[in-house]
This record gives C-alpha cells, sequence and structure tokens, in this order.
C-alpha cells in the first residue's frame, strides 16, 4: 500500500482511505455490519490506515458500525477521521456533547483527524460566530483530538478565506479530472500546496460517475490495458498530485476494495499514453453539456424564483454522466420553489445573459430530464 507523509504533521497514512458513507445496506436500508466488516477487514489487512466516517453519514449509522468493526483491532494500527456537522448547529453549546457521542460511537478515548465538516460561505460563518476552533483546540489540548482540519464545499474564493484564516493541519475538498474547475479545485489544490497543508480528496471517483463510462469511453482505457479497471484511472489521476495525501474511496462491496487497494500497492504513475486517454474522456463527457451556462448569475434573480445557474449546471451534470446518481443530493438540496418547472417563459433573464442562451426554451427541457421521481 502506497503511504504518503504529511510532513508538517508527523503523521504518514494510507494514500487509500476507507471512505465510510457508501457501505452495503440490508432491504431495511440499514449497514450490512457482515459485509462491512469484511470489506473493511481486508482494507486493513492489505496496508489502508485512514477511516473516514462522520456523524450523520448512514443517518448517524456509520461511526457506530465503524467503532463495532474496528473494536477487535489495536487502536494504533489505523487513524480515525470523523468530522463536526457544523451546519446543524444553532450555538457552540452542542459541540462537545456531539463529539462525546462520536467518542463513545467509534469506541476510542481519541480522534486523529477532526474534521469542521462541508464548510460552505455560510457555515464557515457558524464556525467563526461560535468559536468552533477554540473548542477544537482545547479538546486538542486535552488530547481527545490530534489534528484540526476542514471539508469543504463551495466556490474558490470561500475556500481561500478559510484556508487562509487558520493554521489547519490538514483539510479535505473534491478532486478528480472532471473537477479541476469546481468548488476549490485545482487553484484550491496549489493553494493549500503554497501554505503547506497537506490534502485529503473526496470523491476522486465522481460519486462513482468516473467508474462507469459509456462504452466508447471506456475502449479508450481499456486498448491501454484491458485489466486495469476504469475507477483506478480516476484514482492514479488525482494520486499525480504530491500534495494530496489520501485519496477517499467510499467503498460498496468487496470486489471494489480490492481493486482499489491493487490500483494502490504499488501505485503506477500514469502513462503519457493513458494521461492522454484521460483527455479524451474529458472532452467526450464535455461534449454532453447542453448549454454553456457558466453560473455568473446575471440572469438573477428570476421573478418567479427560479435558480437558472442550479438549475442548468444540475441539467448539464446529468447529461454528462447520463445518470442520476451525481445529482441526486444537490438535487434534493435544491427547493421546489426554485426548481425549473416554476419558469412561467416570460424570457426576462434573457437579455442579461452573456451567452445569449434562450433560458425560457431550455427551462421545459431541464425539467422534462430532472422531474425524475427517485428524488421526490
Ligand atoms: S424565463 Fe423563466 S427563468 Fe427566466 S425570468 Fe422568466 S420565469 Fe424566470
Ligand atoms: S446569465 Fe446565462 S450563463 Fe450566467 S448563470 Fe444565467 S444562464 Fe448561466
Amino acid at each position: 500500500m502506497e503511504t504518503r507523509e504529511m510532513k508538517t504533521i508527523g503523521t504518514t497514512p494510507s494514500l487509500l482511505g476507507m471512505g465510510c458513507m457508501r457501505f452495503p445496506l440490508q432491504e431495511d436500508g440499514t449497514i450490512d455490519v457482515a459485509q462491512t466488516q469484511e470489506m473493511m477487514d481486508y482494507a486493513l489487512a492489505n496496508g489502508v490506515t485512514y477511516i473516514d466516517t462522520a456523524y450523520f453519514y448512514h443517518n448517524g449509522e456509520s461511526e457506530g458500525v465503524v467503532g463495532e468493526i474496528l473494536a477487535k483491532y489495536d487502536r494504533s494500527s489505523y487513524t480515525l477521521a470523523t468530522k463536526l456537522p457544523v451546519w446543524t448547529m444553532k450555538d457552540a453549546s452542542d459541540t462537545r456533547k456531539i463529539f462525546e457521542d462520536q467518542l463513545q460511537k467509534l469506541r476510542t478515548d481519541y480522534i486523529d483527524y477532526y474534521l469542521l465538516h462541508n464548510l460552505s460561505a455560510k457555515s464557515w460563518q457558524a464556525v467563526k460566530d461560535y468559536g468552533l476552533i477554540s473548542i477544537l483546540e482545547e479538546l486538542r489540548a486535552e488530547g481527545k483530538i490530534k489534528y484540526i482540519g476542514f471539508s469543504f464545499h463551495d466556490e474558490y474564493e470561500v475556500f481561500e478565506d478559510i484556508i487562509k484564516y487558520y493554521k489547519w493541519d490538514f483539510c479535505q475538498i473534491q478532486f478528480n479530472y472532471m473537477d479541476t474547475e469546481e468548488q476549490a479545485g485545482l487553484k484550491g489544490y496549489q493553494l493549500a500546496d503554497e501554505l503547506g497543508i497537506p490534502l485529503v480528496v473526496m470523491e476522486p471517483v465522481r460519486g462513482g460517475a468516473l467508474a462507469k463510462l459509456s462504452d466508447d469511453m471506456e475502449e479508450k482505457f481499456k486498448s491501454i490495458n484491458p485489466e486495469e479497471s476504469i475507477a483506478s484511472y480516476a484514482l492514479r489521476y488525482v494520486a499525480s498530485y504530491p500534495n494530496v495525501k489520501v485519496i477517499l474511496s467510499g467503498m460498496s462491496n468487496l470486489e471494489q476494495v480490492k481493486d482499489n487497494v491493487a490500483t494502490f500497492s504499488p501505485l503506477r504513475p500514469l502513462s503519457q499514453e493513458e494521461i492522454m486517454a484521460i483527455q479524451e474522456v474529458r472532452v467526450a463527457l464535455e461534449e454532453r453539456i447542453q448549454n454553456g451556462c457558466t453560473g455568473c448569475e446575471y440572469c438573477m434573480p428570476c421573478p418567479h424564483g427560479v435558480n437558472i445557474p442550479q438549475n442548468f449546471k444540475l441539467w448539464n451534470t446529468y447529461h454528462m454522466y447520463q445518470n442520476y446518481e451525481p445529482i441526486r443530493f444537490p438535487m434534493m438540496n435544491l427547493p421546489k420553489r426554485s426548481q425549473a418547472d416554476k419558469c412561467v417563459g416570460c424570457g426576462l433573464c434573457e437579455a442579461k445573459c452573456p451567452q445569449h442562451i434562450k433560458i425560457s426554451e431550455d427551462m421545459p427541457k431541464v425539467w422534462a430530464d430532472l422531474s425524475n421521481p427517485i428524488w421526490k
């Protein structure tokens, strides 16, 4: 198993991290503990030492299952990462209660890597207003936390604000060969590198979207090496960035664990031919984009409440991957009052769009594609 040193904090985690948010489920929707145990046992036996969970993964069940499975292991043989659900907090008083609950569920008296979960402009303001960093520093002084970090989902400018605000031990961003310009993106990677802050990467295969491509795209990879999985290209792409110290994969079955472990044991750097194939796949995926909305928001606000850029972003993403999975959560988070079906076709927004998008013509097409029952 490939390992990478986080020099500033003196740790050497496994490059493959076990993401604990997509465990296999039983028919009643709860975690299949027996299968999960088999997966985690295999991962740990093959050198995975970084286990990443969170308070809300699997509706709060993940931490307890992870604690149960890891109880038989020596605590020094693995490291635990978990997260404080900042967006749910009304004030600072919940912090210690949630943290103690996490220790109990994880059957441990310390967390190695503790993150402020899912920071955005809004939740970052809450972190500052409630003084959450000071509370985490107190917990660190008490020996209950080793390293303080944050995970991030917002625009680059917000990322820059947050990462420059404090001497973080590490941070976690979304990064993959399709998302170099999204959220923190490549600019965020470079800034973290300059600041000497080691990175943990989530969504390296974009929620599974880069593990299964259309036949013509898969052929570009298979023609180079038929034995190599499609997911392995996405993982090796992320691994080609040296300040990425842990790559989290949210594995759902033993086969995926075996494939991911093989990708990192040992890690084989991408050849020039493989880099070209990734570039070709990226272009082919981007060609499926339906319109050129850049998300600039010049068209906003819509007098009827439609969130125009967000609807277009989801629509374009759906077409790129020809799959609802990558947009499931953002679609559920888009308020009904802002969805595409609220467009009355007045056309008032169109004169303001620098890309000259026929917004009133596209919105009914967006709704035809996104009014899928899976998130109703
Ligand atoms: S055309 Fe639709 S999206 Fe544009 S302003 Fe009118 S209602 Fe809003
Ligand atoms: S103005 Fe045009 S490009 Fe900008 S967000 Fe609106 S639709 Fe997209």
